[in-house]
């Protein structure tokens, strides 16, 4: 469907899953709030019948974002990011191999230990920047995993990964893989178009990009994955609500604009921060001496516009730092058009091998220099005693 379109992602995100085009017809869907639909007879394959299994509202936005991610069937939107991520590992066997990322978004690393506990899942965490670490533990003991798990940039170490390598790597011995592309967003890296089987979001983040929405989304090419993802959403009851869904359509329509803007942004942030006297070390991939800096170069279409920052003064500054800005909001959270800052390690669920200094910024939208000042102020100003 989408491949064919020849459209830049820019143009993409403000055309896709329109309603059809015909006179008198609305520019912007409207949302559908009905939780049933009129049907008698047996169930025929194209009628929605019931709002768990289908919702016009949800097909704009799957059509929207399939077309974005360039995927050959339409994306399936669930209720959260962390509910595309279960209907996605919903394609491993009980008993089954996943390999995952040792930086990878919290909840991920969470609910894999819960799926080791109730379904045998085997579980192994990897350092996703080592490729030959990676593949030697898809590979295994000649029992190859069932699922290779990866994000790039990793929440919140920011390591990249050499997707096309790992790709390859993980296909040449049968095993599935699974992206999770929330921080890179389809503005900047499209994982199917890498071989990738299956793609997982945060719609939640830049996608719906206002912080008034939690949502996600599952993408594959793969008409079966599709079939499998649809029933886990059906059976699991973890639907998308309509009013959602269209607050996240309407959010996407500006994505290039707000992606663009917030990475050059953070760009600027990252090498200023990094000639500061009060920060000890910044992550940024736009940054030439970071470790992810050739491989996102080489693979990506920018940086993102997450940075790591660790203040000199250890856990102290770093939540002296955070409580000491005035524009940018201490929260959890990224991809909005607001700037939010955390310190990682707050949380139990956090990986241990996260310093406890870490302190994550989601750059947005706002003026660069009234960012640059308030950090500039809040570095300045001494932890408090005790
Ligand atoms: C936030 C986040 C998730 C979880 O998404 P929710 O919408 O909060 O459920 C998954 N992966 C990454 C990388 C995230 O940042």
């Amino acid at each position: 469907m989408s491949h064919s379109t020849g459209l830049s992602r820019a143009t993409i995100a403000v055309t896709a899953g329109r309603p059809e085009r015909r006179r008198g017809a609305p520019l912007t869907a409207p949302p559908v709030l009905s939780s049933t639909y009129v049907s008698s007879g047996p169930p025929r394959p194209d009628e929605p019948l019931y709002g768990r299994n289908a919702n016009p509202t949800w097909d704009e936005l799957e059509a929207a974002l399939a077309a974005l991610e360039a995927a050959a069937t339409p994306a399936v939107v669930t209720s959260s990011g962390m509910a595309a991520i279960d209907a996605a590992l919903s394609v491993v066997p009980a008993g089954g191999r996943v390999v995952v990322p040792q930086h990878a978004y919290q909840l991920t690393g969470a609910l894999l230990e819960d799926l080791g506990r109730r379904c045998g899942l085997h579980v192994q965490r990897v350092d996703v920047a080592d490729t030959d670490a990676v593949l030697a533990a898809v590979r295994g003991d000649g029992d190859a995993a069932d699922l290779l798990w990866v994000e790039s940039p990793t929440n919140p170490m920011l390591e990249v990964a050499d997707l096309p390598a790992l790709v390859a790597g993980a296909h040449a011995v049968g095993t599935a893989v699974a992206v999770d592309n929330t921080f890179a967003t389809p503005m900047v890296q499209r994982p199917l178009e890498h071989g990738a089987d299956l793609v997982v979001h945060s719609v939640t983040k830049y996608l719906a990009g206002h912080s008034d929405v939690v949502l996600g989304a599952v993408l594959t090419d793969q008409a079966d994955l599709r079939d499998r993802v649809v029933a886990h959403r059906t059976l699991h009851g973890a639907i998308a609500g309509p009013w959602e869904a269209w607050l996240a359509l309407r959010g996407l329509r500006t994505l290039a604009l707000r992606v663009e803007h917030s990475q050059a942004s953070a760009a600027v942030l990252a090498e200023r921060l990094a000639e500061h006297p009060a920060v000890l070390e910044v992550r940024h991939p736009s940054l030439p001496g970071d470790p992810g800096h050739e491989r996102a170069t080489r693979l990506m279409a920018g940086y993102g516009s997450v940075i790591g920052l660790r203040p000199r003064g250890g856990i102290a500054a770093a939540d002296a730092l955070v409580d000491a800005v005035r524009l940018w909001v201490p929260a959890t959270s990224l991809g909005g058009v607001e700037s939010l800052l955390e310190r990682r390690r707050r949380f139990a669920t956090e990986s241990p091998t996260v310093p406890q200094d870490l302190v994550r910024l989601s750059v947005g939208i706002e003026d660069v220099e009234d960012l640059w000042a308030d950090l500039e102020q809040a570095l300045e100003t001494p932890p408090e005693e005790g």
